[in-house]
Parts: C-alpha cells; sequence; structure tokens
C-alpha cells in the first residue's frame, strides 16, 4: 500500500472522498477515483486534480464568450494557502485569476500589480473576468479601505523635469516640488539630489544634470 497512511476505509457508497477538502463522489476503500487511482500509483494526494485541458479551456472560454455579473466559482483545484483558483499551466500563470485578468485587462502596469478581485471573493475561488482588475497592494489595501488612491500622474515631461531642477536650484525644498508638482518624493529625490539620468531622449535634461551634478549643486 503507497500513499497516505490513516485514509479511512469505513465510508459507504453515496459518500464524497474522504480526503480533506475533496468533494468528490466516493469511487473505492474510502476515496474518489481520482485519490483511489492516487493512492494505487503512489501519488502525491494533496497535489491538486488534473482536469484536462480541454475542460478547462471550454470553462475560461465560457467565462468571456457569455460573460456574467455574478460572481464565477472555479470548480477545480484552489492554491492551498489563499484559496485562489489554481491549475497546472505550463503556458501561463498557475493562478487562474492572473491569467484571466491578463485576457480581461491587458498586461499588468507593473510586474508588483496583482489580479485582485473586486467582489473580494477571490479566496472563495471567483474568476469571473468582469470582478478582476490590476491592482498593487497598497491600491488594494486602499480600495478595501474605501479610499480612492490618487490619480498616478503622468511621467514627467522633460520640461518638467527641468522646471524640477530649477525650482530646487532656486531653493524650493525637495518636499515642496513634490507636493506643489503632485510628483512623489523619491522621483524629486533621485532628479535632484541624486542627480539621476532621465530617459535618454531628454538630453537638454541630462545635459543639464550632468552639469549640476559636476558643480555639485
Ligand atoms: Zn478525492
Ligand atoms: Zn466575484
Amino acid at each position: 500500500m503507497t500513499g497516505k497512511k490513516g485514509m479511512g476505509h469505513e465510508r459507504v457508497h453515496g459518500d464524497t472522498c474522504t480526503v480533506p477538502g475533496c468533494d468528490r463522489p466516493y469511487m473505492s476503500k474510502g476515496l474518489c477515483s481520482m485519490h483511489y487511482e492516487r493512492k494505487r500509483k503512489g501519488y502525491a494526494m494533496e497535489a491538486p486534480p488534473m482536469v484536462s485541458g480541454s475542460v478547462v479551456d471550454a470553462f475560461i472560454e465560457r467565462l468571456f464568450s457569455e460573460p456574467q455579473d455574478e460572481c464565477v466559482i472555479w470548480p477545480w483545484a484552489r492554491a492551498t494557502m489563499s484559496g485562489y483558483a489554481y491549475r497546472i499551466n505550463p503556458n501561463g500563470s498557475n493562478s487562474v485569476s492572473r491569467d484571466l485578468c491578463r485576457r480581461h485587462n491587458g498586461e499588468p502596469p507593473t510586474p508588483e500589480h496583482q489580479a485582485a478581485p473586486t467582489c473580494e471573493r477571490g479566496r472563495e475561488g471567483c474568476v469571473n473576468p468582469k470582478h478582476l482588475v490590476w491592482e498593487t497592494g497598497a491600491e488594494n489595501m486602499a480600495r478595501r479601505r474605501g479610499k480612492k488612491m490618487p490619480q498616478l500622474r503622468p511621467p514627467l515631461t522633460e520640461d518638467e523635469v527641468i522646471a524640477v531642477l530649477q525650482a530646487y536650484s532656486g531653493g524650493e525644498s525637495t518636499v515642496s516640488i513634490a507636493r506643489r508638482m503632485g510628483v512623489s518624493y523619491s522621483r524629486v529625490y533621485s532628479i535632484c539630489l541624486k542627480k539621476t539620468q532621465v530617459r535618454p531622449s531628454f538630453t537638454r535634461a541630462n545635459a543639464l544634470l550632468t552639469q549640476l551634478r559636476s558643480a555639485n549643486r
């Protein structure tokens, strides 16, 4: 006998599998057909069920071809810790919601962005693409606390970078510049104090940065 010890064998037909979290119908020796096979072959009992790709693909296609407003609960495996819908996906993420969010909303703005369910039912396995948005951890917390995140301003233009430098040279503090221009403090700090070069196409701004750096100002 291979597999987990102590598996209950006393269940009867009509019952479900005794593996925790598995509610597949009982087949034999306390187990569903999948877990029975796993035990017989000595495979890991806890691994998510392997469903055939075409079944999963059809389910996912339906999410898009027959969009609905209510939560759609992923009928297969869920990640052990998070409860989020999970699958073995050699062509993408094992996180189902991440793949669905990408398909619904396009690529994540940054690698830090997570596919977040606005219905707050990701842990229950909701995979409705219409409920998914890309959010950073901070944005997610802010939304869940009912706060609006300040809208991210577009990146600084070359003229704005120069204006930041001129304001700093004129004696304005970095904090004041950041607040006045609606730019992050770290951005202003990196321009004014570290004199970090900006994007290569901003030749005038970069020349000014080099000049100020060598003048040590
Ligand atoms: Zn089972
Ligand atoms: Zn939902």
